[in-house]
């Protein structure tokens, strides 16, 4: 099946670019819902966070890194950032190859809508 995250990792499909290493990759959202808004992929397709495995703890620990570094970059890690990841249809999951919002740039409201 074709999965578009998978293809934005190949660069089969165009994207912005943030950042980028062997295991995973940042890129800008395409539809932003902040000034900022960050995708953090792993290269490795994984559907869901339930089909995460054992095996992924470093790799899913990678992610929190890469949102990290890119939130420096962007100058919005001291007044602050959200970092979201929605699982299947209640939270809006539309795009089944894991990945981490990174959303900054403006004041966020809690509890999230
Ligand atoms: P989610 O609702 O958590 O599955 O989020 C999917 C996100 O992927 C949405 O914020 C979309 O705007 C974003 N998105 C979908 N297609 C692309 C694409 N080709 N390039 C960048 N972001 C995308
Ligand atoms: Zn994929």
């Amino acid at each position: 099946m074709e999965c578009i995250f998978c293809r934005i990792a190949e660069k089969k499909l165009p994207s912005k670019i943030l950042f980028e290493d062997e295991r995973s990759i940042a890129f800008e959202d395409i539809n932003p819902q902040a000034p900022v808004h960050v995708l953090v992929i792993p290269k490795k397709h994984i559907s869901t966070v339930l089909e995460l495995k054992k095996e992924d703890r470093e790799l899913i620990g990678q992610l929190f890194l890469v949102a990290n570094i890119v939130a420096k970059e962007k100058g919005i890690a001291e007044r602050g950032f959200r970092l979201v990841l929605n699982c299947n249809r209640e939270a809006g999951q539309t795009v089944f190859h894991i990945h981490l919002h990174l959303l900054g740039g403006r004041p966020m409201q809690w509890p999230p809508g």
